[in-house]
């Protein structure tokens, strides 16, 4: 993939805004000017050839343009006669400056004045301003849908792309005339040469390229690195369907109206295959093993954005942010009373009095002269010269002066400039989650706006031939999905954007192309049902077919084994049918993965120690959660720890966690409660 460039030499090191050229698998390479990327370019195409092997190389420009320009220019509708027009009229030069000619003297085959606009140079061979009518419609089919896109008429200004577009094309017609039949230049010709030219618009995946641009990459690399890697790893048929369009003319932005598919083959691979391997050989294992591997293998997947404070609550800081401003701005009184010029020393004080006031939001103009009061308002900025406030309720006062019994401390009633934060102070750290609190310190300290991460979209299927949904009449032998509104909900309380799948069957393939819709539309997923080793256990068996499969079997209870692994590079947590097992799966387990994809890091849940109200005798060997909450300040646990009591979640308001080793619980003994409400993030 090919990030191209209008502009000069860039110089010999990397540097953004040059030519950069990204590989699948490989690191982006820098090039400094078209002279050099156009033989580099050919070079690659060689040694493909000479192997055998075919490429697809992507450029970031538009390879046609808008309908009856083609015929304008050279008397034909075929865009490829305008690329050898181009080829002729510009050849390759490191500077490029001959761009603008080639504009004009196109421009002039229009008599009412030609399309293309803002001369980089500023030498007048173009207008510098848009044209209010167009001869040829200012946009092509392909830009009308891509929302942000450019028009290749403007031949300059920050982002604009008309005269990478001359320059590009102009280049590409040469070597597809020295290759003469091995490349075909899509979507105009049948796609059988071994190399095919294609256009590509890198926004498409602008979410995926900030969140996938590594510490110090230069963006324009790390957009044709992720896009390479993105189309790299489309499935043959999805390949095959972006590229059939019906743009003969105009020509079409590879993968628009695939986004989704696009951004998910973006996306995969983020996650290595085995992220949730568990150490060989341990048959059992302890719940903290099994979440410290959490924590060392699952890392942010969402993408990065800026969103404005009012949308910000429950959002995921991207990064770590500084006070803009200090808070206070500015030094101010603390409360309504009169400021002074001093701190005053024992006994009966008269000081005259100014006319006027300071007030909040209306200072007062001009400064205070030494041994003289001026009435203040609380949160008034301090006059120049006032130092301390007396209260109010200490003064009589009188028109022209008041009487205040001392001492008075020297800044007494006043807060400093910058008390509560000083400018440039770290403020909060990445991985927050934003609470309300949060918003007014950000507001306070000069931000309107906040770098989060996207909101983690998370996917919930039931699986199982049983099940209907709530509500529904049963057939014999039928139960109802209860499973469903639970996790949804748990997630949206979490902060999540819930994409409910709704029930699939113990069908394989109605699993499998489920799993496909919910790797499209979401960064995780999670199933309950079928997560063992049994014939209908279909969701282990679609994760052993990927190679990803974990089948956890950890050292809890109520615990079954939990099937863990990856669907086309999005993380499914395949967790027990049973209602219990799959509330407390998700709170011990899929909580924390969930918060490290989101970007929020992973902390252990708040937990009290609180007497026991019960009496438990517990071996030694796995740990234990059993549904409680807390009466008269002790912990209560359900009478049953039956596990198909849904009963019991409900009456539950958060969970007794008891070590993994031995212990003998009778009323008093101090346990450890987990609420709810703290397991929820
Ligand atoms: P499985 O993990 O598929 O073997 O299911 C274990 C038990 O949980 C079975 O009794 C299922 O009927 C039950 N079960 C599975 N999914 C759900 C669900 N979504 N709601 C309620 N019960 C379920
Ligand atoms: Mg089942």
């Amino acid at each position: 993939m090919v990030d191209w460039s209008g502009g000069g030499d860039r110089g010999a090191a990397p540097k953004k805004d040059a030519i950069w050229i990204g590989a699948a698998g490989a690191e982006p390479e820098y090039m400094r000017n078209r002279v050099v990327a156009e033989a580099r370019l050919v070079e690659i195409m060689e040694a493909a050839l000479a192997a055998g092997k075919r490429l697809l190389i992507g450029f970031d420009f538009p390879f046609g343009y808008p309908e009856g320009f083609a015929r304008a220019i050279t008397g034909s509708d075929d865009p490829l006669a305008l690329w050898e027009h181009l080829a002729d009229a510009l050849p390759t030069t490191a500077d490029g400056r001959d761009r603008m000619d080639v504009a004009a003297a196109m421009n002039a085959r229009f008599p009412s004045g030609g399309p293309f606009w803002f001369d980089a140079f500023g030498k007048g061979h173009v207008p510098m301003k848009k044209p209010v009518h167009f001869p040829i419609s200012e946009w092509r089919e392909a830009e009308r849908k891509a929302k942000g896109a450019f028009s290749c008429w403007q031949l300059g200004g920050a982002g604009s792309v008309g005269s990478q577009a001359l320059t590009g094309i102009a280049s590409l017609a040469r070597l597809r005339a020295r290759f003469a039949g091995k490349v075909a230049v899509w979507p105009f010709e049948p796609m059988e040469a071994p190399i095919a030219f294609i256009e590509i618009w890198p926004s498409l995946l602008a979410a995926e390229v900030a969140a996938g641009q590594k510490p110090d990459e230069i963006k324009d690399a790390a957009q044709v690195r992720i896009v390479a890697d993105a189309i790299a790893r489309l499935a043959p048929e999805e390949l095959a369907e972006m590229l059939t369009v019906h743009a003969p003319e105009e020509g079409w932005i590879f993968g628009l109206g695939h986004e989704p598919t696009l951004r998910a083959a973006a996306r995969h691979g983020r996650l290595a295959n085995d992220c949730f391997a568990l150490p060989p050989g341990a048959h059992w294992t302890p719940v903290d093993e099994a979440l410290a591997l959490l924590r060392a293998r699952l890392a942010p997947v969402t993408a990065l954005h800026e969103r404005p404070l009012d949308e910000a609550v429950g959002a995921v800081l991207a990064r770590d942010v500084v006070a803009l401003r200090a808070h206070p701005p500015l030094a101010n009184s603390a409360v309504d009373g009169f400021g002074l010029t001093s701190g005053l020393g024992p006994g009966l004080h008269h000081i005259p009095r100014l006319p006027g006031r300071a007030a909040a939001g209306l200072p007062y103009d001009g400064a205070v002269p030494e041994g003289h009061a001026l009435r203040i308002l609380t949160g008034a900025a301090l006059p120049e010269g006032v130092t301390t406030v007396v209260l109010e309720e200490d003064c009589r006062i009188s028109e022209d002066r008041i009487s205040v019994e001392g001492p008075l401390k020297p800044g007494a009633n006043c807060r400093p400039a910058g008390e509560d934060v000083e400018a440039g102070a770290t403020i909060l750290q990445a991985g927050r989650r934003l609470t309300p609190a949060d918003l007014a310190l950000l507001a306070a300290t000069g931000h309107g706006r906040v770098p989060v991460h996207a909101r983690l979209r998370v996917a919930v299927i039931s699986t199982g031939d049983e099940l209907t949904p709530a509500g529904a009449s049963l057939a014999p032998g039928q139960i109802a999905d209860a499973n469903r509104p639970m996790l949804c909900a748990l997630l949206r309380e979490a902060g999540y954007d819930v994409v409910d799948m709704g029930i699939c069957p113990d069908d394989r393939e109605a699993l499998r192309s489920r799993l496909h819709e919910a790797a499209r539309k979401a960064d995780a997923i999670l199933t309950s049902g079928g997560a063992s080793a049994g014939e209908e256990d279909h969701v282990s068996a679609l994760l052993t077919e990927t190679g990803s499969l974990a089948l956890w079997r950890i050292a809890v209870k109520p615990g079954r084994p939990l099937a863990l692994g990856l669907w086309e590079g999005t993380p499914v947590f395949g967790l027990p049918g049973n209602p219990v097992a799959a509330m407390v799966c998700t709170l011990i387990f899929a909580r924390p993965a969930l918060s490290l994809l989101a970007g929020a890091g992973f902390e252990p849940p708040f937990a009290v120690e609180v007497p026991a109200a019960f009496t438990k005798r517990k071996k030694d060997g796995r740990r234990e959660y059993l549904r409680a909450r807390i009466r008269n300040g002790r912990a209560e646990v359900f009478p049953s720890e039956g596990s198909g009591r849904i009963t019991s979640l409900s009456w539950a308001e958060g969970l007794v966690e008891l070590p993994d080793e031995a212990v003998d619980v009778t009323p008093g003994t101090p346990v450890r409660f987990l609420p709810f409400s703290g397991l929820l993030r």
